[in-house]
């Protein structure tokens, strides 16, 4: 075990926490140095919350020394996605339109880690209003991938993932509306979990799309983002989507699959999300997902061929459900209630109108209004039957396809993503070419049932990341972890070690 307290997992930190070996101020110390001495040049962070994150360590300790009975994640620390509202701390959405916003409310997530008492760090960088794959729609400077400094941390969670990646904190919140948990695992190495659509409350989340919004766990192994899922996961009566009645104990089944394996499971690989030529996947991340099935393979699942011809019709549906519902939530962000409030130029007396056009035009980014444009005419009335009408006929294909598929295999697996991180820029003027980074992760949001993202090795081309996407039926969350688990486990067995371990600097060279 390494001396440094940065380096360890969740659930490592908690076992040193829980024997008195280490004090939950010394672990919130170490993480805050970390970030101190690399976050200047990573920007994973847009608030760091040292003073309060001490404190709130401090009594943790003070909790512990009374024998109060803790929560397993006591007094580790944690990074919040900037989406996430939290009282008393600034909240962007990573937009100018709320900068200098303080919410004075906790989302329930937020309210769960607290009484969970976890301690939060800070709250993470991300694509504007969530919309992107890189975080270079932030209007506050793009996150850089700890793995090469010039290249993405995906997004729009890429401060998240990257906050793991380079232990600036072991885990994070993340949200995932068509990949944003997703994704970024998959370019920085870590793990992500996109949970059951209602599993995690939405109440306090900055809506994007609220029928695809979905918040999650971001960690480096698949048992921390368990325990964290864990923490995060329950019925809310706040949120009126949130699911009632049982949830699956995710992190028994995370110890179950690590320990016991997975001998007779039925693993179906999705046809039309497996590359072929010119399909725009990459080979090293085909070829690490092909050796994952041979692992998969030698410790007795069986691998099936599934088909879900919907699946080509999933990025265009998403692409009008999202800016619709993005149009219609952004509306609040009108000058009157929060954030930015910007007056038009050479206006004595300017009407309301006037001034919400102005904040408007100031406060949001190309991303955004392009978003905002498409989709209030996709719903503009002439075109919605034709536009939004057949997007959500192909929901239900896409339902039907998961369906069947799930009748063939337990869990269905491809590619998270089709390439590994590219470079800062290399997309920003090509917005088809990094709406396709979710090609493959889409399909799930649309359905509403859950996903996860775990390392499948490093590409041979570039040396970078790839990523395994699972995918289990709606409320089976529990599959996920059993299956991660023990694929992780047999991954790292094949490595050597942890892949983050194997990183070239992870920002120890100086450049
Ligand atoms: N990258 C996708 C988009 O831009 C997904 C974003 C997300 O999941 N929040 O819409």
């Amino acid at each position: 075990m390494s001396d440094d307290l940065t380096r360890h997992t969740a659930a490592g930190l908690s076992g040193l926490l829980s024997s008195g070996e280490v004090s939950a101020v010394e672990v919130t110390r170490a993480h805050l140095d970390r970030i101190t001495a690399v976050d200047g040049d990573l920007n994973a962070f847009l608030h760091v919350a040292g003073e309060k994150a001490l404190a709130d360590a401090a009594a943790v300790d003070a909790a512990r020394a009374a024998g109060e009975q803790l929560g397993a994640l006591a007094g580790v620390p944690i990074a919040v996605k900037d989406v996430m509202t939290t009282e008393g701390l600034p909240t962007t959405a990573g937009s100018k339109i709320l900068e200098g916003w303080v919410p004075p409310y906790d989302a329930t997530v937020v309210r769960r880690l607290k009484e969970g008492r976890l301690v939060v760090l800070g709250k993470t960088n991300m694509d504007e209003f969530a919309m992107g794959s890189s975080t270079e729609h932030s209007a506050y400077g793009p996150t850089r991938n700890p793995w090469d400094r010039d290249r993405i941390p995906g997004g729009s969670g890429g401060g998240s993932a990257a906050a793991l990646a380079a232990f600036e904190a072991p885990l994070a919140t993340g949200t995932d509306t068509g990949g944003s948990i997703r994704q970024p695992a998959s370019v920085t190495g870590t793990v992500g979990v996109k949970p059951t659509y209602g599993a995690v409350s939405r109440y306090g989340l900055i809506a994007m799309a609220s029928s695809l919004d979905q918040a999650g766990p971001c960690a480096r192994t698949v048992l921390d983002a368990a325990l964290l899922h864990q923490v995060m996961a329950g019925h809310d009566p706040l949120d009126s989507t949130s699911l009632t009645g049982d949830y699956p104990d995710v992190v028994a089944a995370a110890q179950d699959g690590a320990k016991n394996g997975i001998a007779g499971l039925r693993v179906g690989v999705i046809r039309e999300l497996h590359g072929g030529d010119g399909s725009g996947y990459q080979a090293g991340v085909l070829a690490r997902f092909d050796e994952a099935l041979a692992l998969l393979t030698k410790a007795g699942a069986e691998i099936v061929e599934v088909s879900c011809p919907s699946f080509t019709a999933a990025l265009p549906a998403y692409y009008l459900i999202m800016p619709s519902e993005a149009s219609s939530n952004l509306a609040k962000f009108d000058a009157m209630r929060y954030g930015l409030r910007v007056g038009p130029k050479g206006v004595d007396a300017p009407s309301a109108e006037q001034v919400m056009a102005a904040t408007r035009a100031a406060g949001f980014g190309d991303e955004v209004k392009r978003r905002i444009i498409l989709g209030t005419y996709a719903l503009s009335s002439g075109y919605y039957d034709a536009y939004y009408g057949s997007a959500q006929k192909v929901r239900t294909l896409i339902q039907r396809d998961f369906t069947a598929a799930f009748a063939q295999a337990d869990v269905l697996v491809s590619p998270t993503s089709p390439t590994t991180a590219f470079p800062l820029g290399a997309k920003l003027d090509d917005p088809l070419s990094m709406y396709l980074q979710d090609v493959a992760t889409i399909p799930a949001n649309l359905a509403g049932i859950p996903g996860m993202s775990l390392p499948s090795g490093l590409a041979d081309e570039d040396g970078l990341p790839a990523g395994i996407q699972l995918l289990a039926p709606a409320q089976a969350d529990d599959r996920l972890y059993r299956v991660g688990a023990a694929l992780e486990a047999l991954l790292v067995e094949s490595w050597g070690s942890a892949l983050l371990d194997k990183a070239p600097n992870l920002l120890e060279a100086t450049r």
